[in-house]
């Protein structure tokens, strides 16, 4: 059983990894890898996740982080699809509702949009259906004046009315995190920074990994009766190491956001709207910031360095001057960005856009059990065959008995909330205490949303971090640190700058103003010698150059 979930404790795993024999053996901390050691590790399975960077480092960073049912899947008669991740939406916020909260989304009806006001009706209804909403929370279609009403900034003389709807907001890294974290207190071990890079055979089947500590530099052999490949864009490169790349392959596109400051876009409402391209792509508000996307283009480059281009922020950025009125952005107005891919299924013949975004499972001849495709909305059901998969053969092999996946109730850390307004008084209370040090209620809504409850403990660190910095941001940026190196596994500054606080992403003048502070307590903390210190600064003027100014040119 794991105790702690941190870094001090990282040596201590890493040799008990290497001694111990697992049931199931999970490659990959994308949302896919964590859903799934939730679930076998809830399910009573002896269950170990590895990740070769940071948790949610790949796509499960850089998505669009919606839970939703994915309307535009209708048009491409995804029914199923659609279902599924449509009714996941609801489970999921009540998993965690201080994580997944509920945002209408604004679907505008232009004169060449790609739905007509009959086709949007009639679409939002079976979307509706097919995700059973309930009726308060079903769509409305608006007409000219409502949904000038709903965002202003539209432009009037383009806008025919509007189909407003239900989806869900989320924290793709937050989610992936909290998932892990359930799965740690279920009794999963989970390490960053630790690659596979071979498999280890028993005759012809595959009988565990050798695995790299990046920061150690030697190799570990781990053993276990299962092992699973959630490797994401990386899937079929662990086939291939286990010579079993055949049949479909994958098919990555890449797609970049681009966030500004609420001043620069003043959206009061999040939108989805349509790309002269025939294309349709997302505006959402959140906190101080706008973010808008996403690109859909086929990518063959370097998958652990994906950067927006100057082509990709001038294609966002068209299309929101487009569509909004008075707007007139240029890549200089872009504070921060994201590009991501997607590791979808190759179907032949078919575009970036058009390829399905169902999952899929290999399985092959030596017993690796790979996952690819699906979305963040998707993960607990994507979890469940798998995990489900893995109880079938242990099964056939040594008349290990089924146990059902539990997932659909198991509330994830940061909660329990019982609802959205359980989730609001909490954050009251939180603005309250937080105003009482003039700090700016902005803070009650962003520690609830990324810590849930687990800010009870921010704060209670924060009454000794105020003593020590007379800055009150930076007091309770420094508490928010020292909980997540103690308890989130913050092994790298950028770990906690992207990962835990999305501060990179939606807040990156804190980043830049208090980087420095945040490496320096990182070195007190976990005894970097200057080396280290000089590579962190390197890694987080990096970071910053390639969110923020790399396109610019
Ligand atoms: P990843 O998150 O990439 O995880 C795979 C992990 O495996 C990585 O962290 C990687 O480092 C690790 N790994 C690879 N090789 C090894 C190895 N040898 N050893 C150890 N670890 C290894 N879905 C939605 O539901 N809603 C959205 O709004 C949405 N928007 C999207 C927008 C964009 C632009 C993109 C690209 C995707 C979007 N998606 C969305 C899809 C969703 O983000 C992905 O389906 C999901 O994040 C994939 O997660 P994953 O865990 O399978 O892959």
């Amino acid at each position: 059983m794991v105790k702690e979930f941190s870094v001090h404790s990282r040596n201590e795993y890493l040799s008990l990894a290497s001694n111990e024999f697992y049931d199931l053996i999970v490659i990959g901390g994308g949302i896919t890898g964590a859903g799934i050691a939730l679930d076998a590790a809830s399910r009573g399975l002896k269950t170990i996740l590895l990740e070769k960077n940071d948790f949610s480092s790949g796509t499960s960073s850089k998505s669009t982080k919606l839970i939703h049912g994915g309307l535009r899947y209708l048009k491409q008669f995804e029914i199923a699809l659609v279902r599924e991740v449509g009714r996941e939406r609801a489970i999921v916020h009540r998993l965690a509702p201080h994580l997944v909260t509920s945002e209408k989304m604004l679907l505008p009806l232009t004169e060449d949009g790609t739905f007509g006001k009959l086709m949007t009706s009639v679409g939002l209804m079976v979307y509706d259906i097919l995700a059973g909403v309930e009726s308060a929370d079903q769509r409305v279609m608006l007409d000219e004046k409502e949904t000038m009403e709903k965002e202003p900034l539209l432009d009037r003389d383009e806008i025919l009315g509007g189909g407003l709807y239900a989806e869900y907001r989320t924290d793709d890294s937050r989610l992936t995190i909290e998932v892990i974290k359930t799965a740690v207190a279920s009794g999963a071990l989970c390490l960053n920074y630790v690659e596979v890079v071979d498999f280890s055979h028993e005759g012809d089947i595959v009988n565990g990994v050798i695995a790299k500590d990046k920061f150690g530099q030697k190799n570990i052999k781990i053993s276990a009766k299962k092992v699973v490949s959630a490797a994401g864009p990386w899937v079929d490169e662990l086939r291939s190491k286990d010579g079993s790349l055949q049949g479909k392959t994958l098919h990555l596109t890449k797609g970049v956001h681009l966030v500004f400051e609420r001043e620069k876009l003043p959206i009061q409402q999040a939108v989805y709207f349509d790309v002269h391209d025939g294309r349709m792509i997302f505006a959402i508000p959140r906190g101080k910031i706008t973010y808008v996307g996403t690109t859909d283009t086929n990518y063959s480059g370097n998958k652990n360095k994906i950067l927006t281009e100057h082509k990709d922020a001038q294609y966002l950025i068209d299309a929101v001057n487009n569509t909004f009125e008075g707007i007139k952005l240029t890549r200089d107005d872009v504070s921060s960005s994201w590009a991501g891919v997607r590791p979808l299924i190759h179907e032949e013949g078919k575009s970036a856009s058009e390829l399905s975004r169902k999952d899929e499972i290999f399985e092959s001849s030596s017993g690796l059990i790979s996952i690819a495709g699906g979305k963040l909305t998707g993960y607990r059901k994507m979890a469940e065959r798998i995990t489900d998969l893995v109880f079938e053969k242990l099964n056939q092999e040594d008349g290990r008995k089924f146990v059902d996946c539990k997932t659909g109730k198991l509330h994830l850390s940061g909660g329990p909330f019982e609802n959205e307004d359980n989730v609001g008084h909490y954050r009251g209370q939180l603005v309250k205490t937080l105003a009482l040090n003039n700090i700016d209620p902005y803070y009650g809504w962003y520690l609830t949303a990324t810590y849930g409850r687990q800010s009870d403990s921010i704060l209670n660190i924060f009454e000794e971090t105020k003593n020590d910095y007379e800055d009150a941001d930076l007091a309770l940026l420094i508490a928010e640190l020292k909980f997540s190196v103690a308890q989130e596994f913050v092994t790298k500054t950028m770990d906690f700058l992207t990962r835990r606080t999305g501060r990179l992403f939606f807040d990156i003048s804190s980043v830049k103003k208090y980087g420095e502070e945040v490496i320096k307590c990182m070195g007190s903390l976990l005894n970097w010698p200057e080396e280290r210190l000089a590579s962190e600064r390197e890694e987080l003027q990096e970071a910053v150059y390639e969110a923020s100014e790399i396109f610019k040119q």
